[in-house]
């Protein structure tokens, strides 16, 4: 067998770009992948007449040519970009909640986006700018700590981004009651909470306010063709800086050396593939629990101190009626019981209770993504136990239709829209679907959960600690930037740019 300076174990959104940072800075590399397609969850999927988007319901970070977000940087860097063909998504969000009746619906653009919250809470400006001027210094000193691929000088931080520092041990609620933001506003606000799947007691404010200041600067996108659009990308730009992918391969052991160093990779075919270097865009838990041997109590333990966040469910829907025609009128709604996000969270732990959702209707935003006369729909919700591991294999089919069914009458409900009998493709994936998929366990589609102790910053400043086994380097969902289109392939850039280190390093 060949021999590479690095293998990546996955082609999901992590993966391929960890990939092509290794390509960059002159690695010899190898990407196994077990499907026979790229992507992970960046895919997409046909039934009948309609492509569906696997995932993606709008993509963080990217901007336009002229306001150049993060995630479009990087893919200028990566030789991607123009590959793609990118839609904005026309509003940031529809929220809609329950307990609290309210309905709102959010803008793009700062500005917009206060004077919006202005007249749906009175009184509320004064609070909204001291919330965006604080996201935006959030946002300059992740730019620093990221340049620092972790080093980072922590009196240059206190002296530059004093806010940031101070903000650092607090949850979003306890901020945003600091800065004296009414209820109401808060709730509103609090909408984006699902897509980190932590609760807002709970979750750390610097996390929060680092997504929600990109969104509302840089709006949202998503390419044309779907996330596949955006993986096929990623996979020609390996092949043309010489890398090598290979599909229908999945990777079945990582070999250590005396010293426990990676010494190679074991194919399912049998085949072993030397290597110094592995990235691993897969969870800690299946590496260290199934596909290495000798690992030691302290990785064990703390690999086992962290919780899996939000487990997956997904409606899809092709409709034989226009969205126009069906009074569908956003790209992107959050369905609540309760703003008070803690509540939501348990009522989101079994399948009884979890009626909450956010879901979208592609054609929105690109209004000829399904033939003429249809629309497509993608309804997701999270479960924040493993609750699906009770339901019998002898009901999973029934307890499908039922989640499915609920999600249907809820979205009529709380719109008004009436989708049920222009349903003509339905397709739905449960936990079960996703732990088969990528291989996540529990079906786990968030990674590990952003809690206070280990969220975005504790995992940004330990990441010289998460690197126990030489050689062995993590990208994605699971890794030091969390879960999320952007923060998997922010994790890729920085795991790729430190495993050439590493190799520049050892000559
Ligand atoms: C329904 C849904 C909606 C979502 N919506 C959004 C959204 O709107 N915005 C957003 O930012 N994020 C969203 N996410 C989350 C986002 O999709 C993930 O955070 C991100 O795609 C994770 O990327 P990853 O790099 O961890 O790779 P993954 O997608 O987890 O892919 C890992 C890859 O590794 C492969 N693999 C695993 N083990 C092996 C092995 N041993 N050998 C070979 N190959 C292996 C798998 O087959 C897979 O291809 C959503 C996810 C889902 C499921």
């Amino acid at each position: 067998m060949k021999k590479y300076d690095a293998v990546v174990i996955g082609a999901g959104n992590g993966g391929l770009v960890a990939a092509i940072r290794l390509l960059q800075g002159g690695a010899k590399t190898l990407v196994v992948e077990k499907h026979n397609l790229p992507g992970g969850f960046a895919t997409s999927f046909r039934r009948g007449r309609f492509e569906f988007e696997a995932s993606l319901h709008e993509l963080n970070d990217f901007g336009t040519a002229d306001n150049c977000g993060d995630v479009r940087t990087l893919f200028n860097e990566l030789g991607v970009t123009d590959k793609i063909e990118w839609l904005q998504i026309p509003e940031a969000y529809r929220v809609i909640s329950r307990e609290e009746n309210i309905d709102a619906t959010m803008p793009f653009g700062v500005q917009a986006f206060i004077d919006k919250m202005e007249s749906y809470v009175p009184g509320s400006r004064p609070s909204m700018e001291k919330f965006f001027a604080l996201a935006e210094e959030i946002r300059s000193a992740q730019a620093y700590t990221n340049a620092q691929n972790g080093k980072v000088d922590s009196k240059y931080m206190v002296a530059n981004y004093g806010n940031y520092v101070r903000c650092g041990s607090y949850s979003v609620n306890e901020v945003l009651d600091a800065i004296k933001m009414p209820k109401k506003a808060k709730d509103i606000l609090n909408a984006y909470w699902c897509y980190l799947g932590a609760h807002c007691d709970d979750l750390s404010f610097i996390h929060y306010a680092s997504m929600v200041i990109r969104y509302i600067t840089r709006g949202a996108a998503m390419p044309k063709m779907r996330s596949h659009e955006i993986s096929l990308a990623l996979t020609e730009r390996i092949r043309e800086l010489g890398g090598e992918v290979w599909f229908n391969t999945e990777a079945v052991k990582i070999l250590t050396d005396k010293d426990g160093a990676v010494s190679g990779v074991v194919l399912d075919d049998g085949r072993t593939i030397e290597t110094r270097h592995v990235i691993a865009n897969c969870a800690p838990h299946v590496v260290y629990g199934k596909m290495m041997d000798n690992v030691s109590e302290e990785i064990i333990k703390a690999t086992n101190a962290r919780k899996f966040a939000g487990r997956g469910f997904t409606m899809f829907l092709g409709l034989n009626k226009s969205a126009d025609e069906l009074g569908i009128e956003n790209h992107n709604y959050f369905l609540y019981d309760t703003m008070d996000t803690a509540k939501q969270y348990d009522i989101m732990k079994k399948i009884a209770t979890n009626e909450a959702q956010a879901t979208v209707c592609l054609n929105r935003a690109y209004p000829e993504c399904s033939p003429e006369g249809t629309c497509m729909m993608y309804f997701t919700t999270l479960y924040m136990d493993d609750d699906w591991a009770n339901v019998k294999p002898e009901d999973y089919f029934k307890v499908k239709d039922m989640v499915a069914e609920k999600m249907i009458a809820r979205f009529e409900k709380d719109t008004g829209s009436k989708i049920r009998d222009s349903i003509e493709e339905i397709s739905v994936a449960t936990p079960m679907t996703y732990a088969r998929y990528c291989g996540h366990p529990q079906g786990d589609i968030y990674g590990y959960e952003s809690q206070y102790w280990d969220g975005l910053t504790p995992r940004l400043l330990m990441m010289a600690e998460d690197h126990k086994t030489k050689g062995l380097r993590f990208a994605g969902g699971y890794s030091m930037r969390l879960s999320g289109y952007s923060s998997a392939y922010f994790s890729g850039d920085i795991t790729g740019r430190q495993t050439v280190g590493d190799i520049k390093r050892e000559g």
